[in-house]
């Protein structure tokens, strides 16, 4: 078990490590640890995450008020304190604006599709909760129908939160986040997306629990998005296949008339 005094020292390590990986810029994103006595540890408003130290952290209760600390608590707690309430296995949370996946977040876009097996494994998919203003109830409400079922969500024109049984996994999730958002972005820029089947997602679900993963998963027909499943009676051909078959019908056509 971690002295709080660690778990100040984890939460300096992680803020260093967004803030050197571009996820946040300014006084963006906070980072939380639920303490043993039901505490919260967590980052205060106005600060960069990536000069911080142990002192510079609060101390709030289960409801947000202040317990210890001399700055002022981050007006994003809420969204912390109702992912602490809603899954009593989560440990720590990372709120952060990673610019690509952000950029998803920005296009009303969620990380919904079977693309990479190693995302699949970890998340299902990230599915995005509607626009709410910060620090408001808007904004936990919109992200509270998700919270039970996934460990990573796409907050709309805002970020990102993820979250586990301690902060580096929670940390470690925030970067699959925003890896697959820029690999998912590689294949739109590529036009092709080459999603995997249900049957390879099947099989990817048991796979999880071999390794162990327990975090929930509320697989639905979008979550994640697999390759449609071939229509009996219909073929699937490419352009260039196409375009053969019109231009030997032509050349039979042509013949026929000399
Ligand atoms: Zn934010």
């Amino acid at each position: 078990m971690k002295s709080v005094e660690q778990h100040r020292s984890d939460i300096v390590e992680i803020g260093r490590r967004v803030y050197r990986l571009g996820y946040v810029a300014a006084y963006d994103g906070n980072i939380s640890i639920r303490l043993e006595d039901g505490n919260i540890l967590c980052t205060p408003t106005a600060i960069s995450k990536g000069y911080m130290s142990e002192g510079d952290l609060v101390i709030v209760n289960g409801e947000g008020k202040m317990v210890s600390g001399a700055r002022k608590v981050s007006s994003e707690i809420a969204m912390h304190l109702l992912i602490y309430k809603l899954r009593p296995d989560v440990l720590a949370i990372v709120h952060a604006h990673p610019p690509c996946a952000t950029g998803y977040a920005a296009a009303g876009m969620p990380l919904n599709k079977a693309l990479v097996a190693e995302v699949v494994m970890t998340f299902g998919c990230i599915p995005l909760a509607p626009y709410g203003t910060t620090g408001t109830a808007e904004l936990t409400e919109a992200i509270r129908p998700f919270v039970p079922s996934y460990d990573g969500i796409l907050l709309a024109n805002h970020g990102v939160v993820t979250y586990g049984s301690d902060v580096y996994q929670a940390h470690a999730k925030m970067e699959t986040v925003e890896h697959f958002a820029r690999i998912s972005l590689t294949t739109r820029i590529l036009g092709k997306e080459v999603l995997l089947t249900s049957d390879d997602v099947s099989k990817l679900l048991v796979a999880r629990e071999k390794y162990g993963i327990k975090a929930p998963v509320k697989l639905s027909d979008t979550c994640p998005t697999v390759q449609p499943e071939p229509v009996e009676g219909t073929i699937t051909l490419t352009k260039e296949e196409l375009v053969d078959i019109i231009q030997a019908a032509l050349e039979c056509l042509r013949h026929e008339k000399h």
